[in-house]
């Protein structure tokens, strides 16, 4: 299917020069610098989506009543474009990315999105602004489509009918530039990241301003993360940080991984379920689950559990090499990233650049 809306084409009249691009991308870091065109795309109760518009990356006037100011209506979505060996640029399932948002979008009470037009809007962010998806290794093009509420109004009692969905892009280098390295992470008993009935499963900014005194209360604690337990007992693991947690019982032929169960307050990310589909291919057993913070800390002590992982699309993986707790205290291997953790990264890395085939049919190419 084409475009479901002619985009207007409004060309930067002052990109970045060359020069000045080649020295973001030698060290672009993460979510610090943005290519030169944004897409946006109005949306009213009215006239449904119209006004898509590719233009200039810059501010966007904003009404102070907009309600997204006082009652936070937004969501966003992440995923990357990456350089291939033949110079092509690649998406990863990024249909996965927009049904997530019309997920986000109905629990937000915002209008769905077209899937196909939300595609199409990354396509022209990343034809236009090709130039900006790094070519080194392990780096890309991070892009950001996000959706808020326009609508001009204090009364919480009318819903918007007004919302802007946008598109911005933003070049990317290694997550762990020395290295990947296990990170500590704290297990959080003041506060909850969500509930049943909440906003855990939308990928909505508010989970985010909610998780970040959270993560301050990990950093007092000198750990680098904040692992979420559920709300109610405060004893069944969630998530870690932004990122799915995945746990891995045994080592070589034995191997095989577990992660929390999708049960209403963790999102669901792309990368967890590349993983749960990956790894069983590779032979590594994959299952989806429950785990409590007792039988972490006892499946370590045993050996039963060798690696835990977080993943997501930033990071890829992120190994926990310690978890820390108000009362308990324990480490996971040796401190260094596991076999499975790093096999499995691999793979999916090799699927998203282009260097192994890509049996799944993950890989989305724009140009
Ligand atoms: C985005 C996100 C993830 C990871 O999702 P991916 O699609 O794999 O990037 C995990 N947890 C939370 C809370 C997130 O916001």
């Amino acid at each position: 299917m084409s475009s479901t809306l002619d985009f207007e084409i409004t060309r930067n009249e002052r990109p970045a020069s060359a020069a000045e691009r080649e020295r973001v991308l030698a060290d672009p870091g993460f979510g610090r610098h943005f290519t030169d065109h944004m897409v946006t795309i109005r949306y009213s109760a009215d006239r449904g989506w119209h006004d898509a518009r590719l233009e200039p990356y810059g501010p966007i006037p904003m009404d102070p009543a907009s309600q997204v100011f006082h009652y936070a209506q937004e969501l966003f979505e992440g995923l990357k474009a990456y350089k291939q060996p033949d110079g092509s640029v690649v998406t990863f399932r990024p249909y996965m990315n927009a049904a997530r948002m019309n997920r986000s979008a109905h629990r937000m009470a915002m209008p769905e999105i077209p899937e196909q037009l939300f595609v199409d809007a990354i396509e022209l962010l990343v034809r236009t602004d090709k130039d900006w998806v790094p070519d080194t290794e392990g780096h890309s093009l991070y892009l950001r489509p996000f959706m808020f509420a326009t609508t001009r109004a204090l009364g919480v009692n009318s819903p918007a009918d007004e919302f802007l969905f946008a598109v911005i892009a933003s070049p990317s280098g290694l997550y762990y530039p020395r290295g990947i390295k296990p990170v500590s992470v704290w297990l959080s008993q003041n506060y909850t990241r969500a509930a049943q009935g909440g906003t855990g499963e939308a990928k909505f900014g508010g989970n985010y301003a909610a998780s970040f005194a959270g993560q301050a209360e990990a950093v007092e604690q000198g750990c680098d993360q904040v692992v979420w337990l559920d709300a109610v007992e405060h004893r069944w693991v969630e998530e870690v940080g932004s990122m799915n947690l995945m746990f891995v019982y045994g080592s070589g032929a034995q191997a095989r991984i577990l992660t929390p169960a999708l049960t209403g307050t963790l999102l669901a990310g792309v990368t967890r379920d590349s993983m749960l589909k990956l790894a069983p291919d590779l032979g590594i057993p994959a299952e989806e689950g429950k785990i409590s913070i007792e039988e972490w800390q006892s499946g370590c002590a045993s050996g039963e559990i060798t690696e835990v992982f977080g993943c997501g699309t930033a990071a890829i993986i992120s190994p926990v090499g310690r978890v820390k707790g108000a009362d308990r205290e324990w480490t996971i291997g040796d401190g260094e990233p596991g076999e499975v953790s790093m096999r499995l990264r691999g793979e999916l890395v090799g699927i998203q650049y282009g260097t192994r085939p890509d049996p799944y049919g993950w890989v989305h190419r724009i140009v």
